[in-house]
């Protein structure tokens, strides 16, 4: 199955023409998928033309939305479902300058941080059009449509490091922000990293310019490589080295994001430390009050707590905010929601199991209540298996017989080859 959100228009414009279409239905067919329509929606494209596409094994929409959880705080939660039917997640956040959509680039994730539910696992990456599925999906629940967009800003910090998955964030990038397409400016839109320094400088190189926020968290190595694994490949000070050239490339501000962790990072030493490390960078840093993340064992701090650390920063001249923490009553951490549908869904299957076994020993006590009057056939069958036993045997020791000439065979061409290798390697060596 081919997903038509995975094309740019040029791309369509091929497929189109290929279907022996007219150029202009191209452009039909982007305005339809970007709008959220689907096989047996009202479009304006032809029947023909859907069928063709029906038959050339072409999807039009990338994801649905299979749940979604409102926060008192207004903010959205959504559960999508892939048309593998994988699940990921993403968060819409209302406010006073607009909609912000919060999406994912991977499902699950490699990079394992001990605050995050996304690092429990990872299935795969997103392709560019399951990224941009969700923009989709919630703009068209929205009630919004590809010319009157009801999404304002977007931000790559949803479950998955946008950095592992570079080729096709960099598609979706460049998708999102087509002027034909939803147009979206790269000031509105955000990626945040864990902090890869070869694929930050490959970012800053691809004159996308988009915003990028780092995820420190930490104010020296040995906090960090505690609660990132990935600070074990790759220090801070290369990671800001990198940000400090994607800062001079792009001419963008940098963001640090430092959620605090109770016992771990939140003490005002550490404010002091974080300062000096930033002095040169001159970042916005975001504080982010710690969505709990149980399955980890990890808290959040006090507000008096979070506010000491803040007044720290701007002591030393760091600018500072306080990032409101949005949805944290609907599992607002990325990968929480996922992960209890999956835990819902594997206790649904647990019990179905359990029931079935139920069902089976119940089936299998009459089953046994009825075999009582076959063991007469029972003996009469005992000695045909004995027979049939006998053969096996001899068929087994035959095919043990005819596999160990086969291993013996393997096992002298292994020797012929290995020396002829190391000939070869020792004639390639002398001629080098
Ligand atoms: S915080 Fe980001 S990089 Fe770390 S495990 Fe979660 S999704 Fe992955």
């Amino acid at each position: 199955m081919n997903n038509l959100l995975d094309y740019n228009l040029e791309e369509l414009t091929q497929i189109t023409l290929n279907l022996n279409q007219p150029k202009f239905r191209a452009k039909q067919l982007y305005n339809a998928i970007l709008n959220g329509k689907n096989f047996g929606d009202n479009t304006v494209l032809p029947q023909q033309f859907l069928t063709d596409l029906t038959n050339a094994n072409y999807q039009m929409q990338a994801v649905k939305i299979h749940k979604t959880v409102t926060s008192h705080d207004k903010s959205v939660k959504f559960l999508f479902k892939l048309n593998d039917n994988n699940l990921i997640e993403g968060v819409l956040m209302k406010h006073s300058y607009g909609n912000t959509l919060c999406v994912s680039t991977q499902v699950g994730c490699k990079m394992n941080c001990a605050f995050c539910a996304s690092g429990l696992s990872f299935v795969k990456n997103l392709t560019a059009g399951e990224i941009l599925g969700q923009v989709v999906a919630v703009n068209t629940w929205l009630g919004g449509s590809v010319t009157d967009r009801k999404l304002t800003n977007l931000v790559l910090m949803g479950s998955g490091e946008p950095l592992d998955n570079f080729d096709n964030v960099v598609k979706f990038l460049k998708l999102v922000t087509d002027d034909g397409g939803f147009n979206f400016s790269v000031r509105n839109i955000t990626l945040s990293t864990c902090g890869i320094p070869s694929k930050i400088e490959k970012l800053a190189d691809t004159g996308l310019n988009i915003n990028l926020a780092i995820s420190l968290h930490a104010p020296n190595n040995e906090i960090r490589k505690q609660i990132m694994p990935v600070a074990k490949s790759f220090s801070i000070e290369s990671v800001l080295e990198s940000a400090k050239y994607y800062t001079t490339i792009t001419n963008r501000k940098i963001y640090i994001e430092y959620a605090l962790i109770s016992g771990v990072n939140s003490e005002t030493k550490h404010a002091r430390e974080l300062a000096e490390l930033l002095a040169e960078l001159n970042p916005k840093v975001n504080l982010i009050p710690l969505n709990e993340v149980k399955e980890r064992g990890l808290y959040g701090v006090s507000e008096a707590k979070t506010n000491a650390f803040l007044r720290e920063l701007k002591k030393f001249g760091i600018s500072a905010t306080i990032r409101k923490s949005l949805g944290d009553d609907v599992d607002g951490a990325c990968g929480q929601l996922r992960n209890k549908e999956l835990k819902q869904n594997s206790t649904k299957i647990v019990e179905k199991q359990k029931n079935s076994t139920t069902l089976q020993t119940s089936k299998n006590a009459s089953n046994k209540a009825k075999n009582t009057g076959f063991n007469e056939n029972k003996n009469k069958n005992y000695a045909k298996n004995k027979l049939n036993q006998k053969n096996n045997k001899s068929f087994l020791s035959k095919s043990n017989k005819t596999s160990k000439s086969l291993n013996k065979n393997s096992s002298q061409n292994k020797t012929k080859n290995t020396n002829k290798n190391v000939t070869k390697s020792s004639r390639s060596k002398k001629s080098f």
